[in-house]
């Protein structure tokens, strides 16, 4: 009987652990791989953290503990935690190198249920929480699902505009004498969308341009390299008519052109939507709202731009794209303004109101059908610590740090706008800061962030009860 029992509450268990798939993401360099390496560290330091007092499980006391188990898709990369973990850890500390691709890690969290069928039959239960990390950019390609190659290309043609014109410069020269109805010559469509892609690059690097479509020709993981990622919009117009490109033959340039659009369509951006999105529970979408502010508006009004065609990937109105590839399982997301250890304390809720500003109009004009949101501003991992200097007579708010050389340096690095940036504070904004380097971190004590605890309660409170 005993033993007949014991295995039956063994099998209990079973059936009762929990599983959470969160996922991560954020432009590239908007601090993905701080905020996980940071998530993790503080989670595996769970018994005794007393940097998560707005964390409830902890706070309460009823999560036991943390430990990194194996990850069940075996096909995903590994979340590179120990090598973060090894440059924070080393004199001076250096930042983790960011992830290019999706990556994944998995934790098994032991806690003490606090309801339901949980707590009358089990003391303690597990949680088994997948975090996975993908690029923001490849959210970008979802309206791609929605357009044909002329759609497509007429679009990229009107964009190329400004800043994107100049860019660009190479990459149309290059494709001056490319003749879309002639015989398909792959190494020229090779020659033409390396340059393209070098355009994808500068946009993002020279201009500080986010919105970059196909994501994946910027962040390409294990797809670099491939004919599936060779290919350019025919912005060319003047030589060819929409419907002479729409009915261009299979053996023709735009025909190559055409089939490799089709299959970028089917292959990487359903795909990504399907193996990985469709089985995320929760969701959080890092934004960097500070480096645009530090670059000027038209960097600016472009991760705007960006972080709007991203949240189309939320929007799960009865008729949306998602809806009618799959069913949508996220229910929470949360948007949170990084790095919030670049600005004074004081300027936090400046920071929150901007974001809000800055995801409040998509939300509302879209159906987010049962999805909850919300916004904060946190640090993963602090590299700076707040005080005050005395200037003039007056104590003013100030940053401590070590920028990335190595030199010790006071700042104030300027007011955060509440509301979007008018012409007048880009006329007259002095906001300026520095990239310091992380704060020094012991091995056997959490790492320092400011609000991680809060990021935590939100995505995590209500599994663990
Ligand atoms: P990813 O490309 O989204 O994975 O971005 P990373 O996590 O690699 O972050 C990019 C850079 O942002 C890092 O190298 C740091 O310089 C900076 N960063 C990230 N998180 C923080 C933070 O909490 N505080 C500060 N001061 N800088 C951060």
């Amino acid at each position: 009987m005993n033993r007949f029992g014991s295995e039956l509450n063994k099998l209990v268990n079973r059936s009762l652990d929990r599983h959470v798939r969160l996922a991560v993401t954020g432009l590239s360099r908007a601090g993905k791989t701080a905020f996980i390496t940071s998530l993790v560290n503080q989670l595996m330091h769970v018994s005794t953290n007393p940097r998560l007092p707005l964390f409830s499980a902890v706070r309460e006391g009823y999560l036991l503990g943390a430990k990194r188990v194996p990850q069940v898709d075996m096909h995903v990369p590994k979340f590179g935690y120990e090598e973060g973990m090894s440059a924070l850890l080393t004199s001076p500390p250096a930042w983790p190198s960011p992830t290019r691709d999706v990556s994944q890690i998995r934790l098994a969290l032991r806690y003490k249920p606090q309801k339901g069928p949980l707590k009358l039959l089990q003391d303690t239960a597990t949680l088994y929480l997948d975090i996975v990390d993908y690029p923001g950019e490849w959210l970008l390609d979802l309206p791609l699902l929605d357009m044909d190659f002329v759609a497509w290309s007429r679009q990229q043609a009107q964009v190329l505009k400004g800043k994107r014109e100049e860019l660009a410069h190479d990459w149309l020269a290059e494709g001056e004498q490319f003749d879309p109805l002639a015989p398909a010559d792959e190494a020229l469509i090779e020659r033409i969308s390396a340059r393209f892609t070098e355009y994808l690059f500068k946009c993002k690097a020279e201009g500080g341009l986010h919105w970059v479509q196909p994501g994946r020709f910027v962040l390409p993981g294990e797809l670099a390299g491939a004919p599936v990622i060779q290919f350019f919009p025919m912005v060319w117009f003047d030589k060819v008519t929409e419907q002479q490109l729409a009915e261009a033959g299979e053996d023709t340039n735009a025909g190559m052109l055409k089939s490799r659009y089709r299959y970028y369509q089917q292959h990487v951006v359903k795909a990504f939507y399907k193996e990985h999105f469709a089985k995320f529970d929760r969701q959080i979408i890092l934004v960097d709202c500070l480096q645009p502010l530090n670059t000027g508006p038209e960097s600016f009004n472009d991760m705007r731009q960006a972080l709007d065609q991203l949240m189309q990937s939320f929007r799960y109105g009865r008729s949306s794209l998602l809806k009618r590839l799959f069913s949508p399982r996220i229910d929470k997301v949360l948007f949170a303004a990084t790095k919030a250890d670049h600005v004074t304390p004081e300027q936090h809720p400046n920071l929150v109101s901007l974001l809000q500003q800055l995801v409040n109009e998509a939300w509302q004009t879209a159906s987010f059908e049962g999805i909850q949101m919300d916004c904060l501003s946190l640090s993963s991992i602090q590299a700076t610590e707040p005080g005050f200097v005395d200037y003039q007579g007056r104590q003013v708010p100030a940053l401590r740090g070590h920028t990335l050389s190595g030199e010790a340096k006071t700042l104030f690095p300027g007011d955060v706008p509440r509301r979007l940036p008018s012409d007048e504070f880009w006329q007259s904004s002095e906001f300026d800061f520095l990239n310091f380097r992380p704060l020094v971190a012991q091995s056997d004590e959490p790492l320092p962030h400011i609000r991680m605890d809060k990021a935590l309660e939100y995505l995590l409170g209500d599994k663990l009860q």
